[in-house]
């Protein structure tokens, strides 16, 4: 299944995009969740009360894509956790050894946005870079979590640009600043379920644009730490819930690593994609 969230009339909806259209839960049955987090919060059981909805459905409660606004999938997960160099080109085009640990990061949701909404290029940086990224969402949570059955532990799969203000990325050691600027952090807007994609989400196409000429184009095979293993490392250490997001990292041809750095820019467009999962398209705009 695909999920969304999206806002409609003044308010916020979960929905299951079906082609072109988005189907309002919530118009369907008033008992079911009312965000994609309370969704996977609410495990098999709430699963199953939502598909046996979308299988019984009345006539009329279909909305073109087109109709609606693109919302956060998941507004404020509990962990936000990103993985740096997961891509053997990318970590050589910033000067950095093949890790042999994935380098951990965190963000927080203050610096999230939605599909369609603005990237914020800061006042005090010029070197605004976007990053593709597959996104894991965490369906069951735990610890101790072996590579064998990680994959059990995954709700769905959707899109992250992890853009990063390389300047104040690179201030320290700790990448913190650099990634979490207000409106740096575009996400969704579907959830992929993963039934519709291949185990772990690999071997996906995954490419980057900016005012529509090509910047990334690599495959999700090519990940130094696949899903599982990541989920498995992550769980070494700290208890996985449902709800937490993972970035996965991203590969070669960041703005930075260009000669000359193409850095974006007010008014250009950055969309980023993965054959299968779709297209997260954001303008960027100047902060005021
Ligand atoms: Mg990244």
């Amino acid at each position: 299944m695909r999920f969304m969230m999206f806002e409609h009339n003044g308010s916020a909806h979960l929905g299951v995009v079906d082609g072109n259209h988005v189907i309002d839960m919530q118009a369907c049955d008033a008992n079911l969740p009312t965000t994609l987090h309370e969704l996977i919060m609410g495990g098999a059981d709430a699963l199953s009360r939502l598909k046996a909805a979308f299988n019984n459905l009345p006539e009329g409660e279909l909305l073109s894509l087109d109709d609606v606004t693109p919302a956060l999938p998941i507004a404020r997960p509990g962990k936000f956790i990103c993985v740096g160099l997961n891509y053997a080109a990318h970590a050589r085009e910033g000067g950095h050894e093949i890790p042999q640990y994935p380098s951990l990061f965190v963000r927080w949701p203050s610096s999230l946005v939605a599909c369609g909404a603005p990237v914020i290029l800061p006042q005090v940086s010029e070197q605004l870079d976007y990053e593709v990224e597959l996104a894991i969402v965490i369906g069951k949570g735990g610890r101790h979590i072996p590579v064998s059955s990680a994959l059990d532990h995954v709700f769905g799969y959707t899109l992250f640009n992890d853009v990063s203000v390389r300047d104040f990325q690179r201030k320290s050691n700790q990448w913190t600043p650099g990634k979490n600027f207000d409106g740096t952090g575009p996400l969704g807007p579907v959830v992929v379920t993963p039934e519709e994609l291949p185990p772990g989400a690999s071997g996906l196409r995954i490419t980057s644009r900016v005012n529509g000429e090509t910047r990334q184009d690599s495959n999700t095979a090519d990940m130094i730490f696949s899903t599982e293993k990541i989920i498995s490392i992550l769980s070494e250490f700290m208890t996985l819930e449902s709800g937490d997001v993972i970035a996965t990292g991203t590969p070669s041809g960041v703005a930075h690593a260009m000669k000359p750095p193409g850095w974006m820019k007010d008014g250009d467009v950055v969309e980023v994609e993965i054959e299968e999962i779709g297209i997260l398209s954001n303008p960027v705009a100047l902060e005021k």
